[in-house]
Parts: C-alpha cells; structure tokens; sequence
C-alpha cells in the first residue's frame, strides 16, 4: 500500500512567488499537500488539503472557511484538531463539529491527536478519539515533539499506533519533527505516513522524506 506524506506548510511561505516555487519544486513527489488557505486556488493539483475549515456551510462567520468551500475548489483533505489550533482554543466540540461538516461534504478529514509533555497519551488520546470516526485518518502527532525537533523514536510512536489500531481500522500517521534521516524508520515499522511540518519547506529535504513512500 502506498503511504501517505502530507506537507503542512502552516503560515508560509509569505508571499505567492515562493509558495509556486515551492510548490514546483516538490509536486512530483504526488505528496498531499496543506497550503495557507489563500493559496488553495492557486495550484492545481489532486491532493490538496486545507489547514482547517470551519463547520458552517455559509453565514455570518467572518473568516470562516467551510468544507463545502474547499471542495468546491477541488481540495480533498482537511486537517482538522492540529495542536497549534487547539493551543489556539479550539475545544474537543469544536473539532467534533469539524470533522462531521468535513465528512458530509466529502471531504477526507485528518484528525489530529496527541498528548502533551508530561500527560498520559492513552488517557489523552482516548477523549481526543471520536465516535464514528470512518473515512478519517489519524494523525499522532506528541505536541511535545512538534517543531521542536525531538522527533518521538519510532519505537515509541508505535506503542501508541497500536492502541490506536486496536480501536480503530483507519489509516494512522505519525508527525513530529520528521526528517529524511529517520522517516523510513516510522513507515517500517507499521505507520500509513507521515505529517510534515517544518522539513516540509525545504524542497530537497521534503522530497527525501516522500521518496520513502
Ligand atoms: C505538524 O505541523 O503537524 C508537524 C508535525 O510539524 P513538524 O514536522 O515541524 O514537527
């Protein structure tokens, strides 16, 4: 089975010029790719994914972009529940609501879970898990090991995908500080991709990361 390897690009690059020459450069690599919103109709290509959506298909919801919006532009994925979003506030209600408007417009939605320093992941992940999950992929992402550059090691990300998949039969990902050099370590070992955040941006160390898939 091919896996997955999904570029989230998070709020860059900063001007449209070099999210192209970005996009350009790594678009071969048939990687899911997450850029800022206002890129989204820029590129086209098969396997874009939004950031997040909101969960209102139209109304009075200043800045919101909903799922029925992105797949009108032709995205397929949206993330939904990344950590930087809910440092931001966003409840487990909120994420609820996401995943079930991503999911009615036909969107594939990639929920996010993952503890932070300190906390049980089971324990965590466990209320961060939904009801009715079908048709989405999981990512576990540790919030500790997110742009920190202290990647969670494969054996112990596995741990946690097996608990996972003894729930659920969906497609779990792992992301968290990925580089080239441990990468394949995650895909071996029984993850169905990879979430890239920060190494996502350098276009040669991107396309190492995907020629693993
Ligand atoms: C992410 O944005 O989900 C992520 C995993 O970022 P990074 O690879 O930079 O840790």
């Amino acid at each position: 089975m091919k896996k997955l390897i999904i570029a989230n690009w998070k709020s860059n690059p900063t001007s449209e010029a070099e999210a192209k020459k970005l996009f350009n450069a790594v678009k071969k690599t048939k990687a899911i790719i997450c850029p800022p919103f206002v890129y989204l109709s820029v590129f086209k290509y098969k396997l874009l994914c939004a950031q997040d959506c909101h969960w209102e298909e139209s109304g009075a919801f200043t800045g919101g972009v909903s799922p029925e919006r992105l797949k009108d532009l032709g995205v397929k994925y949206v993330i939904i529940g990344h950590s930087e979003r809910r440092a931001l506030g966003e409840t487990e209600e909120i994420i609820e609501k996401k995943l079930r408007a991503a999911l009615k417009a036909g969107l594939t939605p990639i929920l996010c879970v993952g503890e932070k320093k300190r906390e049980n992941a089971k324990k965590v992940i466990n209320k961060q898990l939904k009801k009715n999950l079908k048709g989405v992929i999981i990512a576990y992402e540790p919030v500790w090991a997110i742009g920190t550059g202290n990647f969670c090691s494969p054996e112990k990300a596995n741990q946690i995908r097996k608990f996972i998949k003894e729930k659920l039969n969906n497609k779990i990902l792992y992301g968290g500080s990925v580089n080239s050099k441990i990468a394949k370590d995650y895909l071996k070992i029984g993850f169905d991709g990879l979430l890239v955040g920060g190494a996502s941006l350098d276009a040669k160390e991107f396309k190492k990361i995907a020629k693993n898939a």
